[in-house]
């Protein structure tokens, strides 16, 4: 019998990770603040729309949560008509979202007081391969429910276990500020080559083929910076939500971080500048401005 799983979060990333667990025959739950969005991802994967998350989590033996941010999850969970109001002791809760370690700490032992558990499982690889079920799913807790949630979790993905509750989340925040520095540090060099007189293109095919090749250079510039399309369906707002995340990382474990923090500085200046709900990749235009472009 495989475990019914509630999805909460419908947004580009929770709804192609959805269809994954529906595709492969698990009967789910959805819910999203945004009840378009809700009867939408009910009608196309076969799902059942919940009216509240405590109803979703009463339908469901696993509940998972695909939101913006920590403080958002947090109020989804703990709210008097939240998941844990809704969820039967052993309920497991996969925290999908990206998210502060030591949030995820404290709801895990709320969690556990209530007689549930909580993994943090947060992903990356983007929306094209949350579409594939291609992610990299970085998993802290524990064994146990670990085992009980990784058929569903390989619906996404490949796992990696990153150790204790939190650890998946620090690492994930890890990860963002190295492709956060790749894609900056690369941008920064097509700037300079092309007022050299270098082609940006013919640039980006080089350094793929060099020691300079990084995931933007592979998968961000040609199709999202050069094209000026930028839409490759990650936040900038999410991105210095993640930075901040590292940095805070840095800040508990009394780690001289200087590049991180210029870095955060950096992409919290193309924040401010190119204003809220941009994608990521609109972070070369704050850089070319800085250029003098
Ligand atoms: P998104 O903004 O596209 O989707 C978030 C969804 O959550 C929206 O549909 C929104 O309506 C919903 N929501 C907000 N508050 C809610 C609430 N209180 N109750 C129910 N639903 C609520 O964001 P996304 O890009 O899908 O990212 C989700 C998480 O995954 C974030 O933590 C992000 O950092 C992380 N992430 C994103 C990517 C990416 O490429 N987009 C990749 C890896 C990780």
């Amino acid at each position: 019998n495989l475990p019914r799983i509630g999805f909460i979060g419908l947004g580009a990333m929770g709804k192609p990770m959805a269809r994954c667990i529906a595709n492969a025959g698990y009967s789910l739950t959805v819910l999203d603040a945004d009840m378009q969005l809700t009867e939408n991802a009910a009608q196309d994967l076969q799902a059942a729309a919940a009216s509240s998350a405590s109803a979703l989590a009463q339908d469901s033996d696993i509940v998972v949560t695909m939101l913006p941010n920590s403080a958002i999850v947090s109020e989804v969970l703990s709210r008097p008509n939240g998941v844990f109001a809704g969820l039967t002791k052993g309920g497991l809760i996969l925290e999908m979202s990206s998210g502060v370690p030591d949030m995820t700490k404290e709801l895990a032992a709320t969690a556990e007081r209530a007689g549930l558990v909580l993994l943090d499982a947060p992903v990356s690889g983007g929306v094209p391969r949350a579409r594939t079920g291609e992610l990299a799913i970085m998993v802290g807790g524990e064994d146990t429910p670990f085992e009980g949630a990784r058929a569903v979790l390989e619906t996404m993905g490949t796992v990696m276990r990153t150790g204790p509750v939190g650890s998946a989340h620090a690492m994930k925040a890890l990860n963002n500020l190295v492709s956060a520095g790749g894609f900056l540090i690369g941008v920064e060099a097509l700037l300079i080559g092309s007022r050299f007189g270098l082609d940006p293109s013919v640039m980006v095919d080089v350094l793929n083929a060099s020691t300079g090749m990084n995931n933007s250079t592979q998968k961000k510039f040609k199709q999202y910076v050069l094209s000026r399309k930028f839409d490759a369906g990650f936040g900038l707002d999410l991105m210095v939500k993640d930075l901040g995340i590292a940095l805070g990382v840095a800040e508990t474990t009394e780690t001289a971080a200087p590049l991180a923090g210029l870095c955060r500085e950096i992409w919290r200046g193309a924040q401010k500048y190119l204003g809220p709900g941009q994608d990521h990749t609109a972070m070369a235009q704050f850089c070319e401005m800085m250029a003098g472009s």
